[in-house]
């Protein structure tokens, strides 16, 4: 278990087909997964495409500035 602690940062995730983002925090479900596993479970919730890619933030201000720079 190398993963990053549960109350710390989220999973930052964007569509390759649409660009969507979202970040999950690091209460969510989807925050815990395996960062594999999450990029295998996932889908676009505006588009419905998989494999979206994935950034795993270790702060919220870096998840904030992923969210404003990509
Ligand atoms: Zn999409």
């Amino acid at each position: 278990m190398d993963d990053v602690p549960a109350c710390l940062g989220g999973l930052c995730v964007e569509c390759g087909a649409c660009g969507r983002g979202a970040i999950f925090w690091g209460q969510s479900g989807e925050a815990k997964m395996p960062t594999p596993d999450a990029a295998r479970r996932l889908r676009c919730s505006a588009c419905g495409a998989k494999r979206p890619v994935l950034y795993r933030a270790i702060s919220e201000a870096e998840a904030k500035r992923w969210y404003i720079d990509r």
